[in-house]
């Protein structure tokens, strides 16, 4: 049967990326159970010069009725201050289709140690689950002239579906360790937070669960990152410690994600954005882009051999010493997708 893919490439260097991992893909038709239908719509920055909104209704519905979601990057300088920014697009995108879970793995290349900001890097090998819909982001701000607050809402239900992800991606993961991360010395929040996780636990006696207050685990991230498998947080906490987890691996443009709902239906996308400095150029990092199709292949599809293929397949590419720009080197995005397309 085949399956829908529908593709936002979205601004900047979008459509770049998501060329080379379209190409990736491609590449890989021999090996895959199913045939892909690819259908390309208008996202972000685009889609406003286009409709005048950054999520276009036929883009929502194309998206609604597809198989999976490749988002390659959205924004761009030129909507700053403007009444309808691309980003826009991403929160409604997410909300519309339910996303709760972002998941980012990081793992670090040993051939890239040493672009890392810190010496110990060693084995580092985790995911972090951010919670998506709920908590800070979604609770009323007031802001007064003297005063200002922001609701922080959850409820049990939404702490406890992010929970049975969580240990659900435990489960299949050769450490099956939880760090749950809250701060349930202060927040009433996360005193709930820290009573689902231990209740969900109850129901994964092969899953060890460990408790740790945000405040150490930003800083354990840094001096002891060995020591997580998944960590799941709420997604005030999530964001930030994601991008903190996410500067270990020494590039932005290496790390894929992907964000995951009820309906069964996931989005992936690079973690960074469309960095538009770089745009046009044919430089950009398309490693990101190339890593989410196969977690795209593994999460969505089914497809692990085929996603390991890629994984092994980039590995090996850093291994012989392709290097683009941002990782110190003269490669091209497209000399790189090559490379990688020749060691699948
Ligand atoms: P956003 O707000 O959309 O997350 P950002 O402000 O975090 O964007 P990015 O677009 O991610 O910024 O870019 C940050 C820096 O990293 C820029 O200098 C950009 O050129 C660089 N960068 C991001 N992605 C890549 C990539 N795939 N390859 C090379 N460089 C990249
Ligand atoms: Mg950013």
């Amino acid at each position: 049967m085949t399956k829908k893919i529908v593709t936002l490439s979205g601004d900047g260097i979008g459509p770049e990326i998501m060329e080379a991992g379209l190409e990736v893909l491609s590449a890989l038709t021999e090996c895959l159970n199913e045939t892909y239908d690819i259908e390309a719509h208008d996202f972000g920055g685009i889609a406003i010069d286009h409709f005048n909104t950054p999520l276009p209704e036929s883009t929502l519905d194309a998206a609604k009725n597809a198989d999976a979601v490749l988002l390659a990057a959205i924004g761009h300088p030129k909507y700053n201050g403007a009444k309808v920014r691309p980003e826009q697009g991403l929160l409604q995108l997410r909300k519309a289709l339910g996303l709760y879970a972002n998941v980012r793995p990081l793992k670090i290349y040993e051939e890239l140690k040493n672009f890392a900001p810190i010496k110990n890097v060693s084995e580092v090998d985790f995911v972090v689950i951010r919670e998506l819909t709920g908590g800070i982001y979604f609770g009323a701000h007031e802001l007064e002239e003297t005063k200002a607050r922001d609701i922080n809402d959850y409820s049990a239900e939404e702490i406890k579906r992010i929970m049975i992800f969580a240990f659900e991606t435990a489960r299949k993961r050769s450490r099956k360790h939880v760090t749950s991360v809250d701060k349930q010395n202060v927040l009433a929040t996360s005193k709930l937070w820290r009573k689902i996780a231990d209740e969900v636990a109850q129901d994964y006696p092969d899953v060890t669960l460990e408790h740790q207050l945000v405040d150490s685990c930003a800083m354990l991230l840094i001096t002891n990152p060995q020591k997580f498998d998944v960590i799941v947080t709420e997604n005030l906490f999530g964001d930030i410690l994601t991008d903190e987890a996410s500067s270990l691996a020494g590039t932005l443009g290496v790390m894929p994600s992907s964000s995951h709902g009820e309906s069964g239906l996931a989005l992936y996308e690079p973690i960074h954005g469309s960095a538009p400095d770089i745009a046009g150029q044919g430089i950009a990092n398309p490693v990101g882009m190339i890593l989410s199709v196969a977690m795209m292949l593994r999460e969505s599809f089914n497809e692990s051999a085929a996603a390991q293929k890629i994984e092994d397949a980039v590995e090996k590419t850093f291994r012989d010493g392709y290097r683009t720009k941002d990782l110190g080197g003269t490669t091209t995005t497209q000399a790189l997708t090559k490379a990688i397309i020749a060691r699948l």
